[in-house]
């Protein structure tokens, strides 16, 4: 699915939309190719065959940014490193579980750095709630969010019982991103959401922290 069809700001990404329980995979750029995430990786999700229908190769793959060490999200990076050997962005908290396996791929990022990719540089901000290592990222100027299994649109918010999950956490980190202006919101799962992004992230909040003061009384 290509996003820029859709809006003039997404020009250079490409959705590859998870099939069943596996995430989406954005694809940034075609020349220094960005993937964010990667999918689960079983047999119809396999990642190649899916960017090579995009005209993409191994030795377009630049850089792939993991929002968090889940399996959905992040188990096609082996089919990925069968073939090519890109950078592997992962905060340290979710790194520690995946980090034998990327060697010297992995590059570990934390809370305000700056991924650069073709369409624009994308600020690491660091949303612990649904793992302990969780990132967004968020591309200011085309006020787009990259938001994992943090927030989706229509209020929804990421499971927090995982087991580096917080509820507690969860609500930080939802406030933090009330805070940006989001337009776009591009989740680990599901439909892009074009316009509005900033009132679906306010209403998360609103619903984690409603839980969470019903949870402490
Ligand atoms: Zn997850």
């Amino acid at each position: 699915m290509d996003l820029g069809l859709y809006d003039e700001r997404l020009r250079g990404v490409h959705l590859i939309q998870g099939i069943g329980l596996s995430s989406n995979i954005y694809v940034i750029g075609r020349r220094m190719v960005t993937l964010i995430d990667t999918g689960v990786g079983n047999r119809p999700n396999a990642v190649w065959p899916r960017l090579r229908a995009l005209g993409i190769g191994p030795e377009d793959l630049a850089q792939v940014v993991i929002t968090h060490a889940h399996h959905d999200h992040v188990g096609g990076i082996f089919q990925i490193l069968e073939l090519a050997s890109p950078k592997v962005f992962l905060h340290p908290m979710d790194a520690r579980y995946i980090a034998g396996y990327l060697g010297p791929n992995l590059v570990r990022v934390e809370d305000g750095d700056v991924v650069e990719t073709e369409i624009a540089p994308l600020e690491v901000i660091h949303t612990p709630g649904h793992t302990a290592g969780g990132i967004c990222l968020y591309a200011k100027e085309k006020r787009l969010l990259f938001s994992g299994d943090t927030v989706f649109p229509e209020g929804l918010y990421g499971a927090y019982q995982g087991e580096s999950g917080s509820l507690e956490e969860m609500v930080n980190s939802l406030r933090r991103l009330t805070e940006l202006d989001v337009d776009i919101l591009l989740a680990g799962h599901g439909e892009p959401l074009f316009h509005g992004g900033r009132d679906h992230i306010r209403l998360a909040y609103k619903k984690a922290l409603r839980r969470y003061e019903s949870l402490r009384r």
